[in-house]
């Protein structure tokens, strides 16, 4: 890996691969390195999937944020940066941003880079929020007392933003507290779960830092900001409706199927969303979806979007693997 390198990328959406590691299958081949590509091999039709980046198996956390810590510093420039973990439940998305506490992900790393990078001087207000989309409702995961829905609109006009009625912003005066907070708002993710392992399979969950220089920095790019995505599995809706027999079972799948026709709709709007971008077509369907609706004013024009894409080598999981690369191929 070579640091600095996805400074280049500014204003783009580059797709990463990270395999999860698992018995190696002939089924699933890397080709790992910048450009890199993922061949699979699935009912006899041999496709290769061209990537910007594939990490080798066995890629450690620290190599994958190697390749990140650039595009995460440049939000203390005034950018925008949106880092996604995409894939099918089990495959490392969070994994990839948590990590265990031994072996932190993604989202520690980048912000204990960020708060290194800003040192004692105080020359950024940064500020937090953290959200969790769950069938098209978008909760706040840090706001005191009982989980409230809350309302995304519009911004006034001119502005073009988006404003989430009621959302809390935090502000963070050092590391430590972050790490507080964070937690907080896992814990709240989970207290409203039946099983956290469900739930989290099938919501969003959204961390935005905000920097802003201070005193403010003359032009229009005052504050940066930094949105961590562990997006909802992306296996489809006949799966989640497979199991189906008693009456009581045939409620809860026709549950399970409707969760997950929603899921797909917000992974589908934001496959929307990257494509039209990439594309530079005229009209970007923001609005198809909560997640593409909240990320709007992190996905235009100058900002940074990174996909990590987790894949599985196990054969059952083949045909998931093969969506999640199309789905790569179609925004990256
Ligand atoms: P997802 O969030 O996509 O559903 P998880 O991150 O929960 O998947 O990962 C599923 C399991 O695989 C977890 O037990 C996790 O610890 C393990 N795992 C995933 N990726 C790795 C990795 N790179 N190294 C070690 N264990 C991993
Ligand atoms: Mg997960």
């Amino acid at each position: 890996g070579c640091p600095g390198r996805l400074l280049e990328l500014k204003g783009n959406i580059r797709v990463l691969c990270r395999l999860r590691p698992g018995t190696p299958s002939s089924l699933v081949s890397l080709e790992p390195g910048p450009g890199g590509s993922v061949t699979t091999c699935y009912r006899g039709h041999r496709r290769r999937f061209r990537l910007d980046w594939v990490f080798p198996p066995h890629a450690s956390q620290e190599e994958v944020f190697r390749e990140l810590e650039s595009a995460v510093l440049s939000c203390l420039g005034g950018y925008s940066v949106c880092i996604f973990t995409y894939g099918q439940t089990g495959t490392g998305k969070t994994y990839s941003m948590e990590g265990p506490p031994e072996d932190p992900g993604i989202a520690p790393r980048a912000l204990q880079s960020l708060f290194r990078e800003m040192g004692t001087g105080g020359q950024h207000r940064v500020t937090l929020s953290m959200v969790e989309i769950y069938n098209e409702a978008v909760r706040d995961l840090l706001a005191p007392g009982p989980p409230q829905r809350l309302a995304v609109r519009q911004g006034p006009a001119g502005q073009g933003g988006i404003q989430v009625a009621g959302l809390t912003h935090w502000d963070v005066p050092n590391l430590e507290a972050l790490h507080q907070m964070l937690s907080l708002g896992r814990s709240n993710r989970a207290t409203a779960a039946t099983t956290m392992n469900q739930h989290s399979s099938r919501s969003h969950a959204l961390v935005t830092l905000t920097l802003r220089a201070a005193p403010p920095r003359r032009g229009p790019a005052t504050a940066g900001t930094l949105h961590l995505v562990d997006l909802a599995g992306s296996e489809r809706a006949w799966k989640a409706g497979a199991a189906a027999g008693t009456p009581r079972e045939d409620r809860d799948s026709a549950q399970r199927l409707r969760e997950a026709r929603t899921i797909n709709r917000s992974l589908l709007a934001l496959g929307g969303v990257m494509a039209a971008l990439r594309a530079r077509r005229p009209h970007v369907p923001f609005r198809d979806s909560q997640l593409t609706r909240l990320l709007q004013p992190a996905l235009g024009p100058g900002a940074t979007a990174v996909l990590l894409l987790q894949i599985s080598t196990r054969p059952e999981d083949l045909g998931e693997t093969v969506c999640s690369l199309k789905f790569a191929e179609r925004v990256g």
